[in-house]
């Protein structure tokens, strides 16, 4: 029995139309594909009968990359360094994870998606890293591949992070300029960057909570590392699925 794995999407133009669509990255379905789960994409729905509907199908949640976060959700202003928000997005996203964690689904996320785990979990986020952490080196490259390997993470012994990767020192590629600042509750930081900046984080309590700054589902079709993340994330999903199955 295949997890089914949902992934919010977000609003965006057609380019070549101009009509409005919903859209993801393919690889998050392409990764969660190669690691055996059923991807399925969830549009913008902050709450109502239709996200419930589709909430009792899940067996596990990716929160993909993707636009900066409202700062108003952990009580801030944004500065001018902010991107423009997407308040639907972040809206189900946010709805979604906490009703997750409650149900104690497993979640991947995915750079966004570790920023948005940790505000729904009551955590704050610096709003742009060159301005409020000059001491940080660049973690947004632009310009690179998605590939490139811009740095290292240091994960924390024992943790779920280095279990499944194998080893303490990843090189990991980073496209951001937000970063988890103050660490919601029940999380922790598994994984931090040369220059302190969180680079993952988990909630120990749960069976499978685990978060990451960097793009693994770029690497992961030629990175067993990565692909090892999907494979846990998966793993995870089938469990959940298993026991909740059981129990009906
Ligand atoms: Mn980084």
């Amino acid at each position: 029995m295949q997890p089914i794995i949902g992934i919010p999407c977000f609003p965006m133009v057609r380019g070549d139309t101009g009509r409005p669509i919903y859209a993801s990255n393919q690889r998050y379905v392409q990764a969660v594909l190669h690691a055996g789960g059923v991807p399925i994409l969830i549009p913008p729905l902050p709450s109502g009968e239709a996200l419930t509907a589709i909430q009792e199908i899940l067996d596990g949640l990716l929160l993909a990359g993707g636009a900066d976060l409202d700062p108003t959700h952990y009580g801030e202003t944004p500065l001018p360094e902010m991107g423009t928000p997407e308040p639907q997005r972040d809206a189900t996203e946010l709805a979604i994870t906490r009703w997750a964690l409650d149900k104690r689904l497993p979640v991947l996320g995915i750079c966004r998606g570790m920023q948005l785990l940790n505000v729904a979990c009551g955590g704050s986020l610096y709003q742009d890293l060159p301005t409020q952490l000059p001491s940080a080196f660049d973690h947004e490259q632009q310009g690179q591949a998605r590939t490139h390997i811009a740095h290292e993470v240091n994960t924390e012994p024992g943790s779920l992070l280095a279990d499944i990767l194998g080893v303490q020192h990843v090189g990991v590629n980073s496209f951001h300029h937000q970063a988890v600042r103050r660490i919601g509750q029940g999380l922790r930081v598994t994984g931090v960057a040369e220059d302190g900046v969180a680079e993952a984080i988990e909630i120990p309590d749960l069976p499978f909570v685990l978060a990451v700054q960097y793009h693994p589902e770029e690497l992961e079709s030629n990175d067993a590392a990565s692909h090892r993340l999907f494979l846990a994330f998966v793993q995870a999903s089938a469990e959940h699925k298993q026991r909740t199955s059981a129990a009906h």
